[in-house]
């Protein structure tokens, strides 16, 4: 069964694929995002909610000004999609901390955040807290936490309001959006553009075709001459029960979500399609969380989650075009949640091959052939 045809075909409905598909239809493109199933993995509705710039890029400037741009596009991305959505991002960009319990850890990141300032100038600053200091500021912080580093540009938003919003928002703008609609096969057709096989025997056709399937991205890639695999890595999460007092800082490990829970996270695993979640690193991230603010101890943790994020095989995003098919198209990252707003805007430049394109060149999967050759 043919479920028609369109100019743009978007495969997969996370927030990459709805940030692309918000970009193109601001652009004036008829977009169809077509979702998988219920059961696939899904960054998009399991992670921590960070607009975060701290650490990014240290050693990979073009990653580095890539993020400060998005950072920086945040309010008026979040203005943009709640108006149109009328769903509130809870986007907060007044500072964030990374918290270290031990000194030479500490310095390691200090070093980090040294580079990252000589890609970003006067656009990055960061300050090292003592431990002693944090606690002045903040007296509930524990004796354990030996130091800190604050970026007055970090944030988080609500993930899953932004995830609903954009839904919203691609289908206030016109686009079409269907879920339960995994591609299986993409051919190029021989008139121009793709004809595009689902699941369950139906069909699409599309001149242009962009992948943003997170994880299903890989076999989807392969069908269109793109080198980019990618792999799942797991993180682990819990939430507490609401809280009426209102925690004094946002971490990268430690948030408190605007609905009153507070979210512990950060964990990292190479566990293959496993996102299951483990007793042992549920107890590593309540112990941490209690480190670095003792008051926790008493409070419940009312759920915890695994979720896997979609990693390029250097960790940093690809952008690239097909050197097959033209007007195939593929889009992966790490931190989609950040780099939303550029993904919602410029993007669709780029993807359009406007004069006024970002370049790209850095993000191009060549990067992974010449690596290869090397
Ligand atoms: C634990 C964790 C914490 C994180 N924390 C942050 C953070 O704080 N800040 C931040 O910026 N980022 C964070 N991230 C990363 C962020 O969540 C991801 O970068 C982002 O969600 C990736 O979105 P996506 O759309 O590429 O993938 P997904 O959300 O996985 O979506 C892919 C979509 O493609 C669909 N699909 C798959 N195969 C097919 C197919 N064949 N046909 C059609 N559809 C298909 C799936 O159904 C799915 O809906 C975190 C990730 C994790 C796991």
């Amino acid at each position: 069964m043919a479920i028609g045809r369109s100019e743009v075909a978007i495969i997969g409905g996370g927030v990459v694929g709805l940030s692309v598909a918000f970009g193109l239809l601001q652009a004036g493109r008829r977009v169809t995002v077509l979702d998988g199933a219920d059961g696939d993995f899904r960054a998009s509705q399991g992670n921590f909610g960070l607009v975060w710039l701290q650490g990014k890029g240290a050693d990979f400037a073009p990653y580095a000004e890539w993020t400060g741009d998005a950072v920086a596009a945040w309010p008026r991305f979040a203005e943009m999609v709640e108006q149109i959505s009328g769903i509130n991002l809870a986007l907060a960009q007044s500072g964030g901390f990374e918290f270290f319990t031990n000194v030479p850890e500490l310095e390691d990141f200090k070093a980090a955040l040294e580079r990252q300032q000589t890609h970003l100038g006067n656009r990055f600053s960061y300050e090292i807290v003592s431990g002693d200091d944090l606690r002045r500021s903040f007296p509930g912080i524990g004796p354990g936490v030996a130091g800190a580093s604050f970026c007055a540009r970090d944030g988080h938003v609500n993930p899953l309001r932004l995830l609903r919003a954009l839904r919203g928002a691609v289908s206030a703008l016109g686009g079409r959006l269907i879920t339960d609609a995994r591609v299986n096969e993409i051919k190029a057709a021989k008139g121009g553009g793709f004809d595009l096989s689902l699941q369950g025997g139906k069909s699409h056709s599309a001149e242009r075709v962009v992948l943003c399937a997170g994880l299903g991205i890989t076999s989807l890639a392969a069908q269109l001459g793109f080198v980019t695999r990618v792999r799942p890595q797991r993180g682990e999460l819990l939430i507490t029960e609401k809280l009426a007092d209102r925690l004094p800082f946002l971490s990268s490990t430690i948030r408190q979500v605007d609905e009153g829970g507070v979210q512990i996270g950060g964990t990292k695993a190479e566990a293959g399609l496993d996102d299951s979640e483990t007793l042992g690193v549920m107890a590593e991230l309540a112990r941490h969380a209690v480190t670095v603010f003792p008051a926790l101890a008493d409070v419940r943790v009312v759920r915890a989650w695994g979720a896997l994020r979609v990693l390029s095989p250097d960790g940093f995003p690809v952008y690239a075009r097909s050197p097959r098919h033209p007007g195939a198209f593929l889009v992966t990252c790490h931190s989609g949640v950040t780099l939303a707003p550029l993904h919602a805007t410029t993007l669709a430049n780029w993807i359009d091959d406007t004069s006024n394109a970002p370049d790209l060149e850095a993000f191009d999967e060549n990067r992974f052939t010449l690596s290869d050759a090397a």
